[in-house]
């Protein structure tokens, strides 16, 4: 009996215990696999995605990733805003989706052809996309979440107010970053 416990002891020990460790390691790796396939490809439960919404909350919206984070300091944006400077997100397009409140968007033509968007509720600013862009400027204040980038620069910092001292190392444009400007309409 000691000798069949031993060999059987040994035989789970060699065979068994390895297989059923693959087996289960195969299936861990197979569940974790469908899982990030299907997060990748779908998207529409994960934590990844970035919420954002105006004052009143009707104004609400989604975002896949943000390309990046700029500070303007442009006289419209500091009129606009009521601060020293306005803070975007710049998105592109097709990771934007605005989820309620397109009834409640409105546009301001702050210059020529320059569209400035907010809610007719509560007054917020709203994202919006200039024609000659691939991407939505979104004020950085409507966002609930955290949009996993940092600011990136300062633009028309030739604008700035006098009163306001830019006091981090990021780069700064006295007016638009180079390629960035409006294309003339023809
Ligand atoms: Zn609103
Ligand atoms: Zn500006």
């Amino acid at each position: 009996m000691y000798w069949s416990m031993a060999v059987e002891q040994r035989l789970y020990l060699l065979f068994l215990r390895p297989a059923v460790r693959d087996v289960a390691g195969r299936a861990w790796e197979m569940y974790l696999t469908s899982r990030h396939h299907r997060c990748a490809v779908t998207q529409p439960t994960g934590d990844m995605m970035i919420k954002g919404s105006c004052l009143c909350g009707g104004i609400r919206f989604e975002i896949d990733a943000v390309r990046s984070l700029t500070h303007c300091h442009c006289s419209n944006c500091r009129k606009l805003s009521g601060a020293a400077f306005a803070s975007y997100v710049h998105v592109d397009a097709d990771k934007f989706r605005l989820l309620s409140g397109e009834d409640l968007i409105e546009q301001f033509e702050s210059a020529p052809g320059s569209f400035r968007a907010f809610c007719r509720v509560c007054s917020s600013t709203a994202p919006g996309k200039a024609a000659y862009l691939t991407t939505v400027s979104i004020p950085a204040g409507l966002l609930d979440d955290d949009p996993g980038v940092r600011p990136k620069l300062h633009v028309f910092t030739g604008s700035k107010a006098p009163w306001w001292e830019i006091t981090d190392g990021l780069p700064q444009h006295e007016k638009w970053v180079p390629g960035f400007a409006p294309k003339p309409q023809s």
